[in-house]
């Protein structure tokens, strides 16, 4: 029997994870050398996620493709020999009810002749060795162990290190030992009080390695808060795992068979019962009619004799990114070249689309606040600047 591991999605803001920031190389460049060594990933999403999901395909593949680069660090920095490599399509799924556990999804998935039928088809076409079905589903990922199957929340792109978790577990990867599949006070360090994992724990904020019987320097980036958020670095000495783990040696093991899978299936027989699936172009696929728009400011208020301000926006589509993060900026008369930061803030799924707060500052008439949200990535998105009244 197969084992099936779990990560529970743990809704926690990322500004201060320390990942290297992204950069905009294409990952799908054909790579002669390197053929051998990829490991195949074909992305599946029900039509329930595209409904979701703001810009549906399109923003589908962004998350993948910055799950792929997130992976293909993990796998770099722990020396695996291997790259993921993103099938360049995707595949939608005809169901409008994802399964909510995630595990019984996974089940599904796995059965060539079940209700994913028509997804194991298209897999054995392009030959990919890996397939990960995204659902509205369970909040949490789960994989086969030793296996090519996983299922994952459409949310663990945009910020977790869940999707390389999964990934490590399809190649051999085992929870830390002393860790369940549930939480677990095991942690790698303690770092300006957050405590940082390997992808190879279970929950919380990780660094991009796989645990092993290691000890690296790694450099930690964090914005600071007592110095106008700024972006500092600060490199520690980090320990990997005990020599009782071999997570990594494992991982290398599995990698060379999980490369052989795509090109060894076997012919799929039709079940008339199957979804229907598709393969789908992001770049050229329309939004489906009802899907939820992109993060959108609508509003920015404030009211200078409550001290309150209102910040409204789009609350479905912010569903979608649970890692966006607003910041409003006091800029008064002294202050002109050196806003002030007044509220640093998380969006994610539970919040409303209305934010209002107070400031608890003297604002007076005439000073600007700016209200700025950021990406993930820490890319500035939006900016809207008032003038109080
Ligand atoms: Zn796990």
């Amino acid at each position: 029997m197969k084992k099936i591991f779990a990560l529970t999605v743990f809704f926690i803001l990322f500004s201060h994870l320390a990942f290297t920031q992204p950069k905009n190389d294409k990952d799908d460049e054909s790579d002669e050398n390197n053929e051998k060594n990829e490991i195949t990933v074909l992305f599946v999403y029900t039509k329930k996620v595209a409904l979701e999901i703001g810009n549906g395909a399109k923003t589908i593949q962004e998350q993948t493709d910055f799950g792929i680069k997130q992976l293909n660090e993990c796998l770099k920095n722990s020396q695996i020999g291997v790259k993921a490599v993103a099938i360049p399509e995707l595949v939608e799924v005809d169901v409008s009810n994802d399964i909510s556990d995630a595990r019984k999804e996974l089940d599904e998935l796995t059965d060539v002749n079940g209700k994913y039928n028509q997804v194991h088809k298209i897999r054995r076409q392009k030959k990919a060795d890996i397939v990960c079905l995204i659902t509205t589903g369970d909040k949490k990922g789960v994989a086969n162990m030793y296996g090519d199957m996983m299922v994952c929340y459409f949310n663990v792109f945009n910020g977790s290190y869940i999707f390389p978790h999964e990934f490590g577990h399809n190649l051999g990867a085992d929870h830390y030992p002393g860790e369940g599949s549930g939480a677990s006070n095991d942690y790698l360090i303690e770092y300006r009080g957050e405590l940082y994992r390997t992808v190879s724990n279970n929950g919380g904020v990780s660094i991009p390695y796989y645990a092993e019987d290691k000890t690296i320097e790694y450099e930690f980036r964090y914005q600071d808060r007592n110095d106008d958020l700024k972006w500092k670095k600060e490199r520690k000495t980090v320990k990997l795992g005990d020599k009782n783990y071999n997570s990594v040696p494992t991982m290398r093991t599995q990698a060379k068979k999980t490369m052989q899978f795509g090109e060894n299936l076997p012919p799929v027989k039709n079940n008339p019962d199957a979804y229907t699936a598709r393969l789908v172009n992001a770049t050229t696929e329309p939004m489906l009619p009802g899907a939820n728009e992109t993060f959108r400011v609508l509003d920015f208020t404030y009211d200078r004799l409550a001290d309150e301000y209102t910040f409204t926006y789009n609350a479905s589509a912010v569903y979608t990114n649970s890692a966006r993060e607003f910041h409003i900026y006091w800029i008064d008369g002294q202050q002109r070249d050196k806003p002030l930061l007044l509220a640093n803030e998380g969006l994610n799924g539970g919040y409303p689309g209305v934010i209002k707060w107070k400031l608890h500052r003297k604002i007076k008439a005439g000073d600007i606040l700016q209200l700025r949200c950021w990406e993930v990535n820490g890319e500035l998105q939006i900016q809207k600047e008032i003038v109080v009244k």
